[in-house]
């Protein structure tokens, strides 16, 4: 079935450093290079994304005049240029850890002494404070000692993520997002109420999409959550995950989701796996679990509406019980007046475990080279039997 590019989303899932992957399998798909399409440009109207994914969405959103092809080969280059760190360049495009010493042996960052020397006022002052706050609240506490010792140590505190602030200054245009034609969904989690909360191309004004995307990349306990308004949000994918059902309320029926995990195969981990990158492997696999789950009420429910409309048409079935039940699935579509529509949704995900020695935080060029391939590989290769597409 044809559909339009109206109907038609991408949905990009989470997963740090691995979002590399998307970028290749998008130029494959949108190059009509993938026997997905049938080796025809794919078109999508509506771009949804948690986490890593609400960042390559806003971009692929962000420039509605030009092909999709020519949008992911301006993405690949924010990735390679800007967000990836290249030999000689001082850290990555994303964050930078407070207070690391290999920042002042680092030839790129000795290149700025003005900017080492602004970290580290802004180093020194966060860990005081850090310091004070929680030594308050560790002698002030009247919990066990050891919930108070696990309280005071919080990975988001030595994390900066100023790099990516400037980034998203730097290559997100909220003017152009919030007129697009293309949709955009994104998906962060209200850290007081647990719920998702999505964010599209109407929030992009007065800096609240830049923040979104902040929010929505914001992994609870690695990276600071973010404060929108009144409300403070962490990554879209702690609850939802899934921006699929954000993409079918916006009209897709043809669905091509990309997750950053291995879906059946083993996953390797380091063989010394330090805390983070176990936590961090356990986030990516809870998001790619949530991911799953959604695909499969997808293909119930087409199974489902397939079975009502034979129904309806031959008035044929195996049985009884069957038949009543039929009857009554029809009246209830009916009446509810709840349009379900049958799904396409092809599933593209990696075959071995993505990324470097450090994981979802590794954003160094070679193995984000390395992901982007196995992301046009996939996609060359795509097989929807054995990727489990919902057709
Ligand atoms: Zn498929």
């Amino acid at each position: 079935m044809n559909h339009s590019a109206a109907q038609t989303a991408m949905v990009l899932s989470g997963g740090g450093a691995y979002g590399a992957f998307a970028v290749g399998l998008m130029k494959v798909l949108f190059a009509g290079r993938s026997p997905a399409t049938n080796y025809q440009p794919l078109n999508p109207g509506i771009f949804t994304g948690t986490s890593v994914g609400s960042f390559n969405a806003a971009i692929m959103a962000s420039s509605p005049g030009e092909s999709t092809l020519d949008t992911a080969l301006h993405l690949e280059s924010i990735w390679l240029d800007h967000v990836a760190e290249r030999p000689g360049q001082c850290g990555n495009g994303i964050f930078r850890l407070r207070g690391d010493p290999t920042e002042l042996l680092n030839p790129g960052c000795l290149q700025f002494p003005a900017n080492l020397a602004a970290n580290f006022a802004s180093d020194t002052l966060v860990f005081s404070t850090y310091l004070l706050t929680r030594s308050a609240n560790f002698f002030a506490s009247s919990q066990p000692l050891s919930d108070r010792a696990i309280q005071a140590l919080n990975i988001g505190s030595f994390v900066d993520l100023a790099p990516f602030h400037d980034l998203l200054n730097q290559v997100i245009h909220e003017d152009t997002i919030f007129r697009s034609s293309r949709r955009l969904a994104i998906v962060a989690t209200n850290w007081i109420t647990g719920q998702p909360e999505l964010f599209d191309n109407s929030s992009f004004q007065g800096d609240t999409g830049i923040k979104a995307i902040m929010a929505s990349t914001a992994i609870p306990g690695v990276f600071p959550p973010v404060t929108i308004g009144k409300d403070t949000y962490v990554d879209g994918g702690v609850v939802e995950n899934t921006p699929l059902k954000p993409a079918i309320d916006l009209g897709a029926s043809e669905l091509h989701v990309i997750i950053l995990d291995p879906k059946h195969a083993s996953v390797r981990l380091n063989a010394e796996p330090s805390t983070a990158d176990t936590l961090l492997r356990f986030y990516c696999e809870m998001l790619a679990t949530i991911v799953s789950e959604d695909i499969e009420t997808a293909r119930w429910i087409n199974a489902g509406i397939r079975a009502v409309e034979h129904y309806r048409q031959t008035r044929q079935t195996s049985s009884d019980e069957v038949r009543n039940f039929l009857k009554v699935a029809g009246q209830f579509l009916e009446n509810t007046g709840v349009q379900y529509k049958p799904l396409t949704i092809h599933i593209y995900y990696p075959e071995t475990a993505l990324g470097g020695a450090l994981g979802m935080l590794d954003f160094r060029l070679d193995p984000i080279i390395k992901m982007m391939g196995e992301g046009e590989r996939i996609a060359l290769l795509h097989d929807c039997r054995k990727s489990g597409c919902v057709l």
